[in-house]
């Protein structure tokens, strides 16, 4: 999906800069919420490419020749990193990648490089099937690690697109003006949600669960990626149960047969959550998606 997000050129800047008539920063992000960001930070200056959208698995998609031909454009590739994109960002990036945009460039941005990992394994036997084998990479959930990547993908743009370079720091200013606000009202929502107690799926959620202080009680997953077996869901039935969890929270690019049959045997309700910008219709950006996540975990949780 192709996400034009103004016009190809700013008023002034063709004069300014005759040779660079296509001027624009063109950002290949691997999942929503970095083309969201890559939106907010770049505005008219850029043209954003999502390789996946909300409802999508992001550790599993299939390397088509339309995101080579995207892959081979761009002047910078924002992914989550930290493995997440293993099975197919490579293959789109000896299929043509610019050199600028290969691992160690301005043009080469993991949001995984720039955080806190959680979940570092301290042995990692990939033939058990773990997914994460460089720790968590779902590092979007937790409002600070956006704050932090927008400061690095302005630097990475006025790198790559210097005679933008001030555009992009006043709508870094602009961004974190209102992101600093936004994170205030959600940190005062996630205090009284402190505590909450969930089951999750995927381990998806963990910097939500981190930087909120819910409290995860059970994974559906015993290992990252391996479907849930029936022993491990019969052995969480009663662990579930006697923890009183208040929701078992699910991702729209992840199965629900699983989320169901214990919801079913426990009384412990699924709650659908967007995970990403797009994953639900109301989570339209960045500010929707923390919204949105904040109000259902406090429906699930005065239901309860
Ligand atoms: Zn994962």
């Amino acid at each position: 999906m192709l996400k034009r997000l103004g016009p190809v050129l700013v008023a002034g800047l063709a004069a300014l800069a005759p040779s660079t008539a296509a001027a624009d920063a063109r950002v290949f992000a691997c999942e929503p919420e970095w083309a969201a960001l890559a939106g907010e930070i770049g505005g008219a200056d850029v043209v954003v490419y999502s390789a996946t959208h909300g409802r999508q698995d992001p550790h599993y998609i299939r390397a088509r020749p339309s995101l080579i031909a995207q892959m081979r454009r761009a002047d910078i590739v924002f992914c989550s990193g930290a493995e997440l994109e293993i099975g197919w960002l490579p293959v789109l990036m000896e299929r043509g990648a610019r050199r600028g945009v290969q691992p160690g460039q301005p043009g080469h941005l993991m949001a995984a490089d720039h955080v806190e990992i959680l979940e570092r394994p301290e042995r990692v036997d990939r033939s058990l099937g773990d997914i994460h084998p460089s720790g968590n990479p779902h590092v979007h959930l937790d409002p600070r690690n956006i704050a932090l990547l927008a400061g690095e993908l302005a630097r990475r743009l006025a790198r790559v697109d210097p005679g933008n370079a001030a555009a992009y720091r006043a709508r870094l200013a602009d961004f974190r003006a209102r992101w600093s606000a936004a994170a205030e009202r959600w940190r005062a929502r996630a205090a009284r949600l402190r505590g909450m107690k969930v089951v999750v799926h995927h381990t998806a959620w963990a910097y939500l669960v981190h930087w909120t202080g819910l409290e995860r009680i059970a994974t559906l997953e015993r290992i990252p990626g391996v479907p849930p077996t029936a022993s491990h869901l019969q052995s969480l039935v009663e662990r579930v149960r006697a923890a009183g969890a208040t929701a078992i929270l699910h991702a729209p690019h992840e199965q629900r047969d699983a989320a169901d049959w214990l919801s079913e045997r426990t009384g412990v309700p699924v709650l659908a959550l967007p995970y990403t910008v797009g994953g639900q219709e109301e989570a339209r950006d960045l500010f929707a998606l923390f919204d949105v996540t904040f109000a259902l975990l406090e429906r699930a949780r005065d239901r309860s």
